[in-house]
């Protein structure tokens, strides 16, 4: 089986903001094959920028576009997807955004290798068994306590025992605003509720201001405080999982498994978020999924796209039992949640669970695909590179 087409599709909604909320636009991949066999990921990036990943002209050898390097490509094993990836990244070395351009690459590529073989993902990577997990609902925090409490209501009313408010005004006021914001939180989501908090990398590598907020936030029983520093700050996230009363999360910053397993091995996370949109794929975040293995730290998807994403990041650590946590993100965007059929809508017993279908076995929504496609024209010297 080889690649023979690559199409990238820019979609979003009408009016981008500001907000925190990436479910705002999205880039999907497209990969066909000789055999008739098609697949689609999605990347957690800025679209424009990656959609030049795959076709900005070579400069040498290391500045090699995606779209060049891997079609024509076979891919007849799962194998043939880490010689791919592999051959991507060294193409690609001197290429900044590569892994995040290429995660809808790597994503599509196990969606076909799925169908072909009539497999679920999660066993292609060795898995035998996908656990149910436990949805956190993911929202940003309200721009006052009392809306935040509101949006921690609505969660619980829709049947949410976990809930994770991040950015927003988080730490961008003073140090009783914050106590207030995790408060508000606590209060809407009721006594017996799992909270965790989202602080959006808003202290830097202040690892004293984020300590005296943990201190605080710890009296409200939070699960965990994610991103107290930039995504770099390794040494900061070290010296605050010394003292800090709350365990800390993190990591969906990395770009590379090798950014990742640094902040397992200095920065004290108890928790590592990965994000396949961005890491580069189902591929690389499956390695961050067995360093956490290793290092007794729990593995968490970072989701915040549709729910093919979702989809695609649940088959990298699906298999292991006790990863029971599953970020699901709540914008309501129609874009991301319209993308694709089935939308992993918790069960009854409130986990969410794989369909079992080959590939990632979601199906994407071509209405959906129409009704937010930006067409794109990337030229130089009135050639195009890209036009769809
Ligand atoms: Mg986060």
């Amino acid at each position: 089986m080889k690649i023979t087409d690559i199409e990238l599709y820019y979609l979003a909604l009408p009016h981008i903001t500001d907000a925190a909320d990436g479910t705002q636009d999205t880039l999907l991949v497209h990969i066909g094959t000789d055999a008739g066999i098609e697949g689609f990921g999605e990347c957690d990036a800025s679209p424009l920028v990656s959609m030049a990943v795959y076709c900005c002209p070579p400069s040498h050898s290391n500045i090699v576009n995606i779209r060049e390097t891997i079609l024509g490509e076979t891919v007849d094993t799962p194998e043939d997807i880490r010689r791919i990836q592999a051959k991507v990244w060294a193409r690609g070395l001197d290429i900044e955004q590569i892994h995040h351009a290429y995660a809808g690459a790597d994503i599509a590529l196990w969606d076909i290798m799925g169908k072909k073989l009539g497999q679920p993902v999660y066993r292609l990577l060795g898995d035998q068994k996908a656990y149910p997990k436990r949805p956190y609902g993911s929202v940003l925090f309200g721009d006052t306590p009392q809306q935040t409490r509101e949006r921690a209501r609505s969660l619980a009313a829709a049947g949410f025992k976990a809930a994770k408010f991040g950015w927003g005004p988080m730490g961008k006021g003073t140090l009783e605003d914050d106590v207030a914001l995790v408060a508000a939180a606590r209060e809407g989501m009721g006594p017996d509720s799992e909270v965790m908090i989202d602080a959006g990398c808003v202290w830097g590598h202040d690892d004293q201001a984020a300590l005296q907020r943990a201190r605080r936030f710890a009296e409200y029983k939070i699960t965990w405080l994610e991103e107290p520093f930039h995504p770099h700050a390794i040494e900061a996230y070290g010296r605050l999982a010394k003292h800090s009363p709350v365990r800390l999360a993190g990591g969906e910053g990395s770009n590379t498994v090798r950014f990742a397993e640094d902040l397992l091995m200095h920065g004290g996370v108890s928790f590592i978020q990965i994000d396949a949109g961005r890491i580069g794929g189902i591929t690389p975040a499956y390695d961050v999924r067995r360093l956490a293995e290793k290092h007794g730290a729990v593995y968490v998807n970072h989701t915040f796209k549709s729910k093919l994403s979702l989809a695609a990041a649940l088959h990298g650590f699906a298999g292991v039992e006790r990863f029971g946590y599953l970020e699901y993100p709540q914008s309501g965007s129609p874009l991301a949640e319209n993308l694709c059929e089935p939308c992993l809508q918790p069960g009854s017993d409130g986990l969410v669970r794989l369909t079992g279908a080959p590939g990632l076995g979601v199906t994407i929504d071509m209405d959906t695909v129409k009704r937010f496609r930006r067409p794109v024209r990337i030229e130089v010297g009135g050639e195009a590179l890209l036009e769809g």
